[in-house]
């Protein structure tokens, strides 16, 4: 369903027509900039019946009009997919489009996920909860919380058992936008790598641990890992569109400018430089079983000049050199989910955002006080590439769970307690 509505700007009285896509969501709040930058906000709101819509403007005022006159500025809203600038054409809704592009089966995929999205919404403070309660080690706290959300009476008392309860908690919240199969192809990778070392070079491996787990390191990055969740499901809205592009494989690679209709470039691009940190991090992990496997110790690298003398000095080394320690490496890191150019553009304030064609200007190289070189995407690529930063991050989560698992289970020796008891 769709409504059209007639908007005049309250800075610049410019008039704007919107035809508003309806979600499924309770509220919807929609934002799009005026021709002249400033932002309106339409908040569509269903009754509990889901047979009315009040629609609440702030930014501009509503007026009375007939129909959609050419001429007149036109925007597509819509939260569960990328809409198209340009002219109104009737019928030509996103919905529409969307389903033109993909088909009735990757539709009824998408609308699941949106669907899920709003359920791990509405128990946003559970999951928040469930995952500073494990960073914190409120051991009791967490297992009745983590229990109850999960509706499980599985046993939650060792470490182990609360390592598998917290990753149960969450691949149940974060599946929209996970890739299970990606995922479980990862922890059976990390299960096999780990046996093999440990019947290869036990000694050597124990003593990565010793060093990992002893200085903190491991539980850091999980920890930091934790921390990303929930930040996710604070722009849940901003990657509904990004989510679509799963299906819309004519997308890929065509930087076509596209409108995201909730959120805007500053509330994520901290997240985004914040993702490439943790994964940064978490390459320590992946280095360390590298040279194990390759030379039988977590601290030897491979021969050559500037090679880090340890894991300790690799830790500080930057991303793009850590990536040429690690020779051939058994674990490989999506090369969509990290652009160290993205991301020192941002980390380094050096992107201009057009807030009205949602257009990301940065600048990646080192050229003094100038800023010749620009490149440039659009705002749906950006909330993409989050995504998929996002994904490779859970991914690597994964690894440093089973880290942990290998560490409890042969290292301290843990009982594991089995899941139907
Ligand atoms: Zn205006």
């Amino acid at each position: 369903m769709n409504f059209n509505i007639s908007v005049l700007c309250n800075t610049c009285e410019s008039q704007t027509n919107c035809r508003l896509g309806m979600s499924n969501r309770e509220i919807q709040p929609l934002r799009f900039r005026c021709k002249c930058g400033v932002p309106i906000d339409i908040t569509m709101t269903l009754d509990f019946e889901n047979t009315n819509v009040d629609i609440q403007v702030s930014g501009a005022k509503r007026i009375e009009m007939d129909a959609f006159e050419a001429g007149v500025n036109f925007v597509d809203l819509h939260l569960d997919f990328p809409v198209s600038f340009g002219k109104y054409v009737m019928g030509s809704t996103p919905f529409m489009q969307a389903s033109m592009r993909v088909g009735y089966e990757a539709m009824q995929i998408h609308k699941m996920r949106v669907n899920h999205l709003n359920d791990v919404c509405s128990s946003e403070k559970e999951i928040r909860d469930i995952l500073t309660l494990y960073s914190n080690n409120n051991s009791g706290i967490f297992k009745v919380k983590v229990m109850k959300f999960l509706g499980s009476k599985m046993a939650c008392d060792t470490q182990l058992d609360q390592n598998r309860a917290l990753y149960h908690a969450i691949e149940r919240s974060f599946f929209p936008f996970a890739e299970p199969k990606r995922n479980m192809d990862a922890v059976n990778l990390f299960t096999e790598k780990l046996m093999k070392l440990e019947i290869n070079n036990k000694n050597a491996l124990h003593a990565f641990f010793e060093e990992i787990v002893t200085n903190g390191f491991l539980k850091n990055v999980q920890t930091d890992c934790l921390e990303i969740y929930p930040r996710i499901i604070d722009i849940e809205l901003m990657l509904r569109p990004a989510l679509f592009l799963d299906f819309d494989h004519e997308y890929e690679g065509n930087q076509v400018p596209y409108r995201v209709s909730a959120h805007e470039f500053v509330d994520a691009k901290d997240l985004y430089k914040d993702i490439s940190e943790i994964i940064n991090r978490a390459l320590v992990l992946v280095a360390g079983l590298n040279n194990i496997k390759k030379r039988g110790s977590h601290d030897l690298f491979p021969e050559g000049k500037h090679v880090p003398s340890s894991l300790n000095k690799f830790a500080d080394c930057p991303f793009g050199k850590k990536l040429d320690y690690i020779d051939e490496s058994w674990y490989s890191i999506d090369s969509e989910a990290i652009d160290n150019q993205l991301r020192n553009s941002v980390a380094h304030y050096k992107t201009k955002y057009n807030e009205v064609s949602q257009e990301i200007i940065y600048f990646p190289q080192q050229e003094g006080m100038k800023q010749e070189h620009p490149k440039n995407m659009y705002f749906l690529d950006f909330s993409r590439r989050i995504l998929l930063s996002f994904r490779e991050l859970h991914r690597l989560n994964h690894l440093t769970k089973c880290l942990f698992v290998y560490y409890y289970l042969r290292v301290l020796g843990e009982e594991g307690t089995p899941v139907d008891i």
